[in-house]
């Protein structure tokens, strides 16, 4: 039997790392029109990337998790926040370190055919960012290109052709071999599949993974759902309106999802018999503004569990458990609830304060709770 493979001495090490990234978008209105407030995209979120994982980040459109993905790429400035690539500030790069930076983080958009330009042949498109960024001859960047095309599953043959000629899982797999030629260390996938059939869609996360090992690359994939990820991730941030309401590894998310917004995203996955699904809530109404947030937990307006300390008081994002972070007042008792073999840690003191809080409220006549 082979001998287990020793992890990297920096596995567990972040490579990129947003800490406390905030975007908020001016909402743009007229002369005598009165100011409205921002839209708060993402806010207060700090989020590390180690070395070598794969981290999903998912929820509902509007969730906020493709413009936390562009701020760690630096590909959107942040209104506030600082975000950190092997332990340096890109805030503070000068350009041309910064433009090294970008070349090592690259991403793959969810529309192939979008982010590829028509008028260019496959070669150009792949060769472009070797041409750019090296001083590689004509030929030696048509065999790069050959070979990237290979890599991602296409004939070197078919760099004589353009966007339109091919299916859509063949486009996405143009986009990632144009994503290599830049030697990426990190990869942000933008819905990389769910502009695609589903028989193609496995075709593509299983070519992400095999890139994965064969480069050593780090995946950051957004994704409206956590089907598409349950088999590719290591670890699941999941948002809500712009802030992450839990985080923990892929398969304890699955057996035991704490958050009640988790819980619902859960309700949505495909299980292969109807008997093995957990009667779980699934969830009611919209999401609300963003420009205007509910107070407290933003989750309140839409979660089956809310109480009255949950409408005045924003829950706390702490540790619950090894690796896992949640924000939920109840987390404890809605787990409890939905599992009774979860083993529960010992509260924490912030918890048992915001639970004695809880009490008070309760105890108070119902015209004067919140
Ligand atoms: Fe629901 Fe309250 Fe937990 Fe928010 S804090 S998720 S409203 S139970």
């Amino acid at each position: 039997m082979n001998a287990p493979q020793a992890k990297p001495a920096n596995a567990a090490k972040p490579i990129l790392e947003g800490i406390a990234l905030r975007k908020h978008f001016a909402v743009e209105t007229g002369l005598f029109q009165p100011k409205k407030p921002p839209v708060q995209a993402v806010n207060d979120v700090s989020l590390a990337v180690r070395h070598g994982e794969t981290l999903a980040l998912v929820g509902e459109s509007g969730s906020g998790k493709s413009t936390l993905g562009r701020l760690l790429l630096n590909l959107l400035p942040a209104t506030s926040g600082d975000v950190i690539y092997e332990g340096r500030n890109l805030g503070n790069l000068a350009p041309d370190k910064l433009r090294q930076v970008r070349r090592e983080l690259q991403i793959i958009f969810q529309d192939p055919f979008a982010s590829l330009n028509p008028r260019m042949s496959v070669e150009a498109i792949v060769g472009e960012p070797i041409w750019l960024h090296s001083s590689a001859s004509r030929s030696e960047r048509q065999d790069r290109v050959a070979q990237l095309l290979r890599t991602v599953g296409l004939a070197p043959e078919h760099g004589r052709r353009h966007p339109h000629e091919f299916s859509g899982g063949q486009r996405q797999r143009i986009g990632i071999a144009r994503a290599l030629a830049s030697d990426p260390r990190l990869i942000l996938g933008d819905e990389p599949v769910s502009a695609l059939d589903v028989s193609v869609q496995a075709q593509v996360v299983n070519l992400l993974e095999d890139l994965k090992q064969q480069y050593g690359l780090t995946l950051l994939i957004v994704a409206h759902g956590l089907a598409v990820i349950r088999h590719m991730s290591d670890r699941v941030a999941v948002m809500y309106l712009g802030e992450i309401v839990e985080l923990a590894p892929v398969n304890a998310l699955f057996e035991t999802p704490f958050h009640p917004y988790t819980q619902a995203l859960m309700a949505a996955v495909p299980v292969s018999h109807p008997d093995q699904r957990q009667p779980r809530p699934l969830l009611a109404g919209d999401m609300p503004s963003p420009s205007r947030p509910p107070a407290g937990c933003r989750f309140h307006t839409r979660c089956p569990h809310a109480k009255a300390l949950c409408r005045e008081h924003k829950p706390l994002f702490e540790s619950v458990a090894p690796e896992r972070q949640v924000a939920c007042h109840f987390w404890r008792e809605i787990a409890n609830a939905g599992s009774g073999a979860l083993i529960i840690p010992t509260p924490s003191a912030a918890y048992r304060q915001r639970l004695d809080l809880f009490k008070r409220h309760q105890a108070l006549p119902l015209e004067s709770q919140p």
